[in-house]
């Protein structure tokens, strides 16, 4: 048997199994064909502004439909083409499909929509992040207020001054910039001191049992109002179910996002539900 090292965990290999490529081997091995063959697409999942009940924005989604495995779950190969370095092309590739759909939304009538993009960390250290971002935008044709994007704590990870100064250069130039997944891994509130951010994401783990769970109540409560006092917008993620919703509307919450008011859906759909949505005027 052999060990090989892979990251912080070792897998074991035996004689027989060499010839079979495991799953994530085959996933490693396709993605360029993937991308070439249009197996990769966009799904969008809205957010909704609790004040007005408007649509305000909407998140895209990867999507990996592949011939052998059928839907593949961004969770599974986000990570694989983040180590392989594939994320570059296909972070690029989500952010142009994403300003195309944008592009296509307006030409359509649809009122204007906020759009966020997903990022991963090493997207962030490549050197020339700011301009390979703005060449998209202006390539497609669409101004940086109708894009956002979704960073995580990651980013901060390595070089945090150098990270800082990036976002900086985003909110100069007109992005809107989320902190994802807040309230997963390490986060500190320490991070939220000096980011210039517009939207707190809260990570679905503190909807999750919120409604029978009075400290984690109070914990979210007291978010929100941290957050409002650093003038950022806070987005509920995950919100499955109306008691859930009545308690995120009680403590202020400003956006959820959550299989309760839609899933991800394609972009068709997506038209649709906007036009409904607003037509009903609530
Ligand atoms: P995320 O950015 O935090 O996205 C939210 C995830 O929660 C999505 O999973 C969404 O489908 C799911 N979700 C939304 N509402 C609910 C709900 O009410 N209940 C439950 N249980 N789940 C809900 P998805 O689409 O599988 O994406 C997973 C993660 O993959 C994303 O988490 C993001 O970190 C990553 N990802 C997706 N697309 C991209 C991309 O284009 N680029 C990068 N770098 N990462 C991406
Ligand atoms: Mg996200
Ligand atoms: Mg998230
Ligand atoms: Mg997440």
């Amino acid at each position: 048997y052999v060990a090989k090292k892979q990251r912080n965990t070792y897998k074991l290999y035996s004689p027989l199994m060499n010839d079979v490529p495991t799953k994530e081997l085959i996933l490693e091995n396709s993605m360029l064909d993937a991308l070439e063959t249009n197996q990769f697409m966009l799904h969008y999942q809205p957010k909704l502004e609790l004040g007005t009940g408007r649509i305000h924005g909407v998140e895209a989604l990867l999507r990996w439909k592949h011939p052998e495995f059928g839907m593949v779950s961004p969770l599974e190969f986000i990570p694989i083409a983040e180590k392989t370095g594939f994320i570059i092309l296909l972070g690029e590739w989500v952010l142009r499909t994403a300003c195309l759909q944008v592009k296509q939304w307006e030409q359509m009538g649809m009122d204007a929509i906020l759009v966020s993009v997903n990022m991963s960390m090493m997207q962030f250290q490549q050197k020339d992040i700011v301009a390979s971002i703005k060449a998209v935008m202006s390539e497609v044709g669409v101004r940086p207020e109708q894009i956002e994007l979704e960073l995580t704590e990651s980013i901060f990870m390595e070089n945090p001054e150098h990270t800082l100064q990036i976002l900086h250069e985003l909110q100069e130039l007109g992005l809107k910039l989320s902190l994802d997944d807040f309230g997963t891994g390490y986060s500190s509130l320490s991070y939220l001191q000096n980011i210039p951010i517009h939207y707190l994401k809260l990570d679905k783990s503190f909807i999750r049992g919120i409604v029978t769970d009075i400290r984690k109540q109070m914990i979210f409560k007291s978010l929100i109002v941290i957050a409002h006092n650093l003038n950022m917008k806070v987005v509920t993620e995950g919100v499955e179910t109306a008691e859930e919703l009545q308690i995120i509307k009680e403590h202020n919450c400003d956006l959820m996002q959550g299989y309760l008011f839609s899933p991800p859906v394609t972009p068709e759909r997506f038209a649709e539900l906007v036009r409904s949505v607003n037509a009903a005027g609530e």
